[in-house]
Order: structure tokens, then sequence, then C-alpha cells
């Protein structure tokens, strides 16, 4: 029988790190948990409560509201994956949002959002046999993941792929605000004080700019199964 590992996803907005979680999980039956849908709706939370606006960040304010939020993932048959529900509800589509974007990396600086997540996250992997994405995962959440890669790209191919996401669900966006905020997430996420965005020391990297969504898997199965038998 082949060992249960955990496989940790790190690295830069849009660099396809969901496609890649999401077919692993599939082939190997493990549980995909995607860590940016978890901040994305503690942001939306904090939004609809007034505690984070472009211009606005009430750190208390969340703070002592952070036990008033309940997060779960519930499987969607359909599609095939889970999605996020806040406080019972389904907020899959509002999270995605680039309003959302916009605020999600203010609100991933705050150490006690921070705190309360990674707990959530470090409970879901005890059984160890998933697969997590995220900024922290390979350095913080699961530092002994038997798999860490970290996945980059250029800014320019993220934020087309982003974009094309967007304008495919019917968001009006334009380009170049994409591509802002693709880099100004990539700053904060790297710069904050608390978790940054980093590769871990025994990461492996993948620069996906010119590589395809099969080659990449591929390759990344190839290291799975050297960990699992
Ligand atoms: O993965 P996604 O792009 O949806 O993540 C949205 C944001 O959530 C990131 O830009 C980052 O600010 C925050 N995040 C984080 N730590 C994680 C996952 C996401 O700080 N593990």
């Amino acid at each position: 029988m082949s060992k249960k590992i955990i496989i940790a996803i790190d690295g830069f907005s849009s660099t396809g790190k969901s496609t890649i979680a999401k077919l692993l999980a599939q082939k190997y039956n493990y549980i995909y948990v995607d860590t940016g849908a978890m901040y994305r709706a503690v942001t939306l939370y904090a939004k609809q409560n007034n505690f984070v606006g472009l211009e606005k960040l009430d750190v208390s304010g969340l703070v002592s509201n952070l036990k008033n939020i309940s997060l779960s993932f519930q499987l969607n048959n359909d599609l095939g994956f889970a999605e996020m529900f806040l406080n019972g509800v389904n907020v899959e589509k509002h999270i995605r949002s680039l309003e959302i974007s916009q605020l999600v990396s203010k609100v991933s600086t705050i150490s006690e959002v921070r705190t309360k997540l990674v707990a959530e996250q470090q409970i879901m992997g005890k059984e160890r046999g998933i697969v997590m994405d995220g900024r922290d995962i390979g350095t913080v959440v699961f530092p002994d993941a038997e798999l860490k890669l970290f996945m980059t790209a250029s800014a320019d191919k993220r934020a087309t792929r982003r974009y094309k996401e967007l304008i495919e669900r019917g968001d009006k966006v334009e380009f170049k605000d994409i591509l802002f905020n693709v880099q100004e997430r990539d700053r904060i996420d790297s710069t904050r004080q608390d978790s940054p965005l980093m590769k871990a020391n025994d990461a492996i990297e993948f620069d996906n700019s010119d590589m395809g969504i099969t080659e990449q898997f591929e390759r990344i199965c190839t290291l799975v199964e050297k960990r699992i038998s």
C-alpha cells in the first residue's frame, strides 16, 4: 500500500497552483484545500462588516470578531471539488471577485487571522493524504510536508490567466487592473512580517511561464510517486 503524504504547493498569485492541486487530489484520491479561499472568505466578512476597504483596515474590529467567523469547505458533486462556505453561506463566487482580490493581502497581514486559519489547516492535514495550496504551506503550516512545490511564472502570463478566468465568468474587468493587482498582492505577500511568501529551502521550484499543464503535472506526479512508494 502506498504511503499518504502531504503535498504543499506555494507560490505567487495565479501561477496555476489550484489547477495542479486539483489534478493531484483527483489522481491520488487526496483532499484538496485551497487556503487562499479561506483568507478570501475572512476578507469578505471584513468587508461586509466594514472592517476593511481600499483606504481602511480596522485590525482590532476584525480581530475581536474572528470568533464569529466560521469557515467550511463543502463538496460540490457536480464540480468535483469543495466550495467555500462563510457562516453557512456559499461564498464561492463572491470571494473570487477583483474587489476581494484588492483587499485580501491587507487582511492576510494580520497575525491573529493567520493564527486562526493555520490552526484550522493543520487540523485538516492531520491524517495526511492532502494537497494544500497557498503562500505559507511549506514554510509554516506543514514544514514537515513530504513534497513541497514552489510555483512561479512571469507577471504578464499570470495576469493573462487571471483576466481570462474573470472574463469567462462574466466580470467586467480591465487587464491593466488585473496586472496591477497580481503584482501588488505579490509585493504585500512577500514583504509582510508574519509568514511572508517565500520558497522553503526544500521546495522544488517550477517556473511555468512556458510549461503546459500536462508537462507540469507529469513531472510533479513523478515526484509524488517517489515519495509515496
Ligand atoms: O491563492 P489566492 O490567490 O486565492 O490567495 C489570495 C490571497 O490570500 C493571497 O494573495 C494572500 O494574500 C493570501 N494567502 C495567504 N496565505 C495563504 C493563502 C493565501 O496569505 N496560505
